[in-house]
């Protein structure tokens, strides 16, 4: 039963991991690899405030769609090599695949939603450095590896779960991660410090 939550905590690490470095950094180099229909995917979603209308169309229409499924079912193909000896464990695993999908398509149909529900998501897309935010349907990782950026634009989260916490729970839960994650959360205000500055004097970071 364990392996569920595990499951889903590995999957939101292979979110951080394939968006940085297939969905960012592979195509800034290889301007012509399939992948670069995220940065197209990214310059969309800047010019329309979050909105990205390709989400409602179908993947055979859609280049940037087609190959977000496909490289999805691809990973949950993949992942079935743990079914036979760790059935929860892939299911955590194939439920982050498929909670990746609805959260990220729902967010670019409807930006209220994600500036409320997925702000570090909202963040990754329209502050000023889009290389940072890596995770999509909670921030975990982001604050592992200290990448979470906090910007005005969204309401950013409470907690390093990314969750509704009671009051009584959300504190500890907070003192613990800082005490656990010090580097990490220095590094984030440093950038969060660093973001709002950039974005007050309309300096972007280079995406691709
Ligand atoms: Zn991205
Ligand atoms: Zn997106």
């Amino acid at each position: 039963m364990l392996g569920f939550p595990v499951g889903i905590f590995v999957a939101n690490g292979l979110e951080w991991y394939f968006h940085k470095a297939w969905l960012h950094e592979y195509p800034s180099k290889y301007r012509n690899s399939p992948f670069f229909t995220h940065i197209a995917h990214h310059k969309r979603a800047r010019l329309n405030h979050f909105n990205d209308e390709g989400y409602a169309e179908s993947m055979f229409k859609n280049a940037e769609i087609y190959n977000e499924k496909t490289a999805l079912i691809g990973l949950a193909g993949a992942a079935t090599i743990f079914l036979p000896v760790a059935p929860f464990f892939t299911a955590g695993l194939y439920y982050g695949i498929w909670n990746y999908w609805k959260v990220h398509a729902k967010s670019h149909l409807d930006p209220e939603y994600a500036q409320k529900r997925i702000p570090w998501r909202y963040d990754h897309h329209m502050t000023s450095n889009q290389n940072a935010n890596w995770c999509v349907t909670r921030p975990w990782f982001d604050y592992i590896m200290g990448t979470r950026i906090t910007a005005e634009a969204s309401e950013t989260e409470t907690n390093p779960l990314g969750m509704k916490l009671p009051i009584w729970l959300e504190k500890p839960v907070n003192s613990a991660a800082r005490r656990l994650l010090k580097k990490s959360y220095s590094k984030i205000e440093q950038n969060s410090k660093k973001d709002q500055s950039d974005l007050k004097k309309g300096i972007e970071e280079e995406l691709a």
